[in-house]
C-alpha cells in the first residue's frame, strides 16, 4: 500500500514537471483563479453536502448530456466502456476540490485533459461538458443550504472556480499535445530538408560536392581573402587520357575509375578542404588558409598518389595519371579569374606532358 502511494506521488511529480507545474506555477495558477486557503472549507461543504449524497445521480446526468455529442460517444465506444467511465467519473467527482493545492490533484486533472486530447475530443466539447458539470453541481446544492445566502454564494463561487481549474489544466494539455505534434513534424521536415539539400549538393556518381556547391563555397571562402588577407589556393585536376580508359575498358570501368579517384582525393586531403567534381573527369579543390608552398606539396602528393595506385576493375588493373593546375588567390580575384588561372595552369600541365603539377 505504502509502495503504491509512493508510485502515485512519483507519477504525479513527473506529469507536473512535464507541463511545467512546479509548486510556484501551481500557486500562480490557483492565484489566477482566486482559489485560496479559505476555499478548503468550501471544498469540504461541496464534498459532504453536494457530491457524496448525489454522486451516482450527478454522473448519470453528466453522461445524459454527453450523449448529445457524437464525437464523445464515438470516443467512448461501447456500453462497457461507458460503465467504466461512469465509475471513473464518480471517483473524479468525489475527489473534486480535495487538497486542490497538491501535486497529485494537478497531475490527476492534467491526466484527464491528456486523455481527452489523445482521443481527439475537441477542446470545445470538453469545455461544453464541463460547463454543464458546473451547472449540474450548482443545481445540486440542497435547498436548505440555499437559504443561507452568503454560504450559498461562497459555495457556488467555489464550484465555478474549481471546475475552471480543471478546464484550465485541460487547455494546457491540449496545447502541449498540439505543440508536441507540431514540433515533431517540424523536426521531420528539417531532417528531410537536410537530406535533400545534401543530396542536391552532391554529385551522384562520386558522392563529392557538385560544381554548384563548390562554386558557392569558393565564393564564400574567397571573401575571406579580400577581408582578412587569408591565403587560399585552388587546384583544378583532370584525369589524363581518360577517353582511352573508356575506350579500352568500357564506360562502366571509367565510372569506377572516377569513383576511385574521388575516394583517393578525400583520403589525401584534410577533412575541411573543399573537393568537388567539376564535371566529366575534372575535379576542383579549394584549400583555405593554406600558403602556396603547402598547397604545392598537396598537389604533388595527389599526382604521385594517383600514379602509384592501380585501380582494380573486373580483374583488370588500370594504371592512370592525373594533371593538376594550381594557383593562389589574390585580393583582386573573383571566382571567375581564379578558376581561369587554375585552368591555364592545368592546360600547361597537359601541354608539358601530363602527370604533373603546374603552378601559376
Ligand atoms: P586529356 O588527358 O587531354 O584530359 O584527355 P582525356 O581523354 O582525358 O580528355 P577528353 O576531354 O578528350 O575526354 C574526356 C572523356 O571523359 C570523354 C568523356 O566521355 C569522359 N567522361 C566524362 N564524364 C564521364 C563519366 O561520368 N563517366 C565516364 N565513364 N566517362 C566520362
Ligand atoms: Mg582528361
Ligand atoms: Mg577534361
Amino acid at each position: 500500500m505504502k509502495q503504491e502511494t509512493a508510485h502515485t506521488a512519483e507519477g504525479a511529480a513527473d506529469i507536473c514537471a512535464r507541463y511545467g507545474f512546479d509548486a510556484v506555477a501551481r500557486q500562480n495558477r490557483l492565484d489566477l483563479l482566486e482559489l485560496g486557503a479559505a476555499d478548503r472549507i468550501q471544498a469540504q461543504r461541496l464534498h459532504q453536502a453536494v457530491i457524496m449524497p448525489q454522486a451516482t445521480a450527478l454522473v448519470e446526468r453528466f453522461y445524459d448530456f454527453q450523449q448529445r455529442f457524437p464525437e464523445i460517444m464515438r470516443a467512448i465506444g461501447n456500453r462497457e466502456n461507458l460503465e467504466r467511465l461512469k465509475r471513473t467519473q464518480q471517483g473524479y467527482l468525489l475527489s473534486l476540490g480535495q487538497e486542490f493545492e497538491g501535486e497529485v490533484y494537478f497531475a490527476d486533472r492534467l491526466r484527464v485533459g491528456e486523455i481527452h486530447a489523445l482521443r481527439n475530443i475537441p477542446l470545445s466539447l470538453y469545455q461544453a461538458s464541463y460547463r454543464h458539470l458546473q451547472q449540474l453541481l450548482i443545481e445540486a446544492i440542497p435547498e436548505e443550504l440555499q437559504h443561507d445566502h452568503a454560504g450559498y454564494a461562497a459555495l457556488r463561487a467555489f464550484i465555478l472556480k474549481i471546475t475552471s481549474l480543471d478546464m484550465n489544466l485541460a487547455v494546457e494539455t491540449y496545447h502541449s499535445a498540439r505543440v508536441a505534434a507540431l514540433r515533431e513534424s517540424v523536426d521531420s521536415l528539417q531532417h528531410e530538408h537536410r537530406h535533400l539539400r545534401d543530396k542536391v549538393g552532391r554529385d551522384a556518381l562520386t558522392g563529392l560536392a557538385n560544381r554548384e556547391t563548390v562554386l558557392h563555397e569558393l565564393e564564400s571562402a574567397l571573401a575571406t581573402v579580400g577581408s582578412r588577407g587569408a591565403e587560399l589556393c585552388l587546384i583544378m585536376a583532370d584525369v589524363d587520357h581518360f577517353k582511352q580508359i573508356n575506350d579500352t575498358y568500357g564506360h562502366l570501368a571509367g565510372d569506377k575509375v572516377l569513383q576511385c579517384i574521388a575516394t583517393k582525393l578525400q583520403l589525401l586531403l584534410r577533412e575541411f578542404d573543399i573537393v568537388g567534381r567539376f564535371g566529366g573527369e575534372e575535379f576542383i579543390i579549394v584549400l583555405e588558409d593554406t600558403p602556396l608552398a603547402i598547397a604545392t606539396r598537396v598537389a604533388e602528393r595527389i599526382c604521385a598518389g594517383v600514379e602509384h595506385e592501380l585501380i582494380e576493375c573486373d580483374e583488370q588493373r588500370i594504371r592512370l595519371t592525373i594533371s593538376l593546375g594550381l594557383t593562389q588567390a589574390a585580393a583582386r580575384d573573383d571566382v571567375r579569374t581564379l578558376i581561369r588561372r587554375a585552368d591555364d595552369a592545368l592546360y600547361q600541365a597537359k601541354e608539358e606532358g601530363r602527370n604533373r603539377v603546374v603552378v601559376i
